[in-house]
C-alpha cells in the first residue's frame, strides 16, 4: 500500500470535479482528481458500437449564467461544443442547445488538459484525522489530502460519508436529494430514421422521454439512435433483463424510426440521471461549523439539474473550500 499526499482531493471527475479541479488549480492549489470510471465526464457519456457513437447520457447543454455563457463561447471557439438547435418541431423559440463535437464527453476531455486524473479507480472509504483526509482506494492505495470535494451523485456521497460526524441539518438535507433514472438504449439502425431536423423528439407522455437521430446530430457516422426511457419507465424497469426491457423502448419508438430497422443495440441504466428534488445551495460546505477538515460536496443536485448546474455547482465549491483558508 502507497499514500499518495495531495493539498485538495476531488472525488468525481464529472463536471463538477472537472470545473472546481481547475479553479482550484489555477488558484494555485495541488489537486488530485479520482474517478472509479474508465473515461471521463461521468453522465456525460459516450460510447461507440462498431461504426456508430452515441451520447447516452446528457445530450445537450444550455448557458444562462454570465461565466458560464462565456465558458461554452470558449468551448465552441476551441472546437470542442457548438450549437446544435435553437428550435425543432414543436418547440419553435428555444434556448440554443449546444452539443460537445465531436461527443459530449469532448468538454469533459477539455476540461480535464492540465489536471491530475486518476480514472478506473473507486475511493470505497473516507476517515478524517486532525489536519486531514484519507482516502482508500480500490487498489489498495490510500491518498492523504488536506481538503475534500465529493461530487458523486448524492446518495453515493452519503454512503462514502457514513461514518462521518456531520451536522444534522446537513445530513438531512443531503438525505432530501432524489434522482430520476434514465434507461437509455443505444441502437444501431440499417437506413435513417422518420426524426425531422435538428434530430431530436422530446416526449411528455409514454414510455419514452427523449429520442435523438446520433447521424444527424454529426456524432454518428452511420444510423444510429438513442432512446431515453422516462423516469416513470426507467424506474419500474431498471432492475429488470436489459435486454427486454431496450427492445420494449425500441418497439415503442418505431413510429420514429419509419423503415429502419435495429440491427444491433445496447442499454445502459442510469440509476442517478437527473436530480427530481435539488438543494437550494450551489455547493455544501460540510465542515464549517465542525472540527471536520475542509469538506464540501458538489454536483447538479446543487447549483440546478443539468450540465450548466454541476459546473457552477464545481465553481462554487472551489470557491467555498479556498475561503477556508481565510
Ligand atoms: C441520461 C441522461 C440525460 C441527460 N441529459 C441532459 C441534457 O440533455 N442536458 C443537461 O444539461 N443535462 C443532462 N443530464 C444531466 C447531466 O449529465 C448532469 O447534470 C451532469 O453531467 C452531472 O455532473 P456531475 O459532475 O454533478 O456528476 P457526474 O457526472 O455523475 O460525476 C460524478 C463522478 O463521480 C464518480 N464517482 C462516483 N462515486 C465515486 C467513487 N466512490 N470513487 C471515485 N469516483 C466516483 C463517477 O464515476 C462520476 O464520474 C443528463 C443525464 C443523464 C444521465
Amino acid at each position: 500500500m502507497s499514500t499518495i499526499t495531495t493539498d485538495i482531493l476531488i472525488i468525481g471527475a464529472g463536471l463538477a470535479g472537472l470545473s472546481a479541479a481547475n479553479d482550484l488549480q489555477q488558484a494555485g492549489h495541488q489537486v488530485l482528481v479520482v474517478d472509479k470510471g474508465r473515461g471521463l465526464g461521468g453522465r456525460l457519456a459516450g460510447r461507440r458500437i462498431g461504426d456508430a457513437t452515441f451520447d447516452h447520457g446528457a445530450q445537450f447543454m444550455t448557458a444562462r449564467e454570465p461565466r458560464f455563457k462565456a465558458a461554452m463561447a470558449d468551448w465552441v471557439a476551441t472546437g470542442v461544443a457548438e450549437e446544435w438547435y435553437s428550435s425543432y418541431p414543436g418547440q419553435p423559440n428555444g434556448h440554443p442547445r449546444y452539443r460537445g463535437v465531436p461527443t459530449m464527453t469532448a468538454v469533459a476531455k477539455h476540461l480535464a488538459i492540465e489536471l491530475n486524473i486518476m480514472r478506473a479507480t473507486r475511493v470505497v472509504k473516507v476517515s478524517h484525522q486532525q489536519t486531514g483526509w484519507l482516502a482508500d482506494l480500490d487498489n489498495g492505495d490510500r491518498v492523504s489530502a488536506h481538503k475534500l470535494l465529493i461530487t458523486s451523485p448524492v446518495p453515493q456521497t452519503l454512503e462514502l460519508l457514513k461514518g462521518i460526524n456531520i451536522p444534522a441539518d446537513k445530513q438531512s438535507r443531503l438525505e432530501r436529494i432524489e434522482y430520476e433514472s434514465c434507461i437509455a438504449v443505444m441502437a444501431i439502425l440499417d437506413g435513417p430514421t422518420a426524426i425531422a431536423a435538428p434530430g431530436a423528439i422530446a416526449l411528455e407522455k409514454g414510455p419514452i422521454a427523449w429520442i435523438s437521430d446520433n447521424l444527424q446530430k454529426g456524432v454518428s457516422k452511420i444510423p444510429a439512435v438513442t432512446i431515453h426511457g422516462s423516469g416513470e419507465f426507467s424506474a419500474e424497469h431498471l432492475d429488470h433483463d436489459r435486454t427486454q426491457t431496450g427492445q420494449q423502448l425500441i418497439d415503442a419508438a418505431a413510429p420514429y424510426l419509419g423503415n429502419a430497422q435495429v440491427t444491433e443495440y445496447q442499454v445502459h441504466g442510469w440509476r442517478y440521471s437527473k436530480p427530481s428534488i435539488v438543494d437550494p445551495d450551489p455547493c455544501l460546505l460540510l465542515s464549517d461549523t465542525t472540527d471536520l477538515p475542509p469538506v464540501a460536496v458538489a454536483g447538479d443536485a446543487f447549483a440546478g439539474p443539468r450540465f450548466e448546474g454541476a459546473v457552477l455547482s464545481g465553481w462554487a465549491a472551489a470557491r467555498q473550500l479556498m475561503d477556508t483558508d481565510k
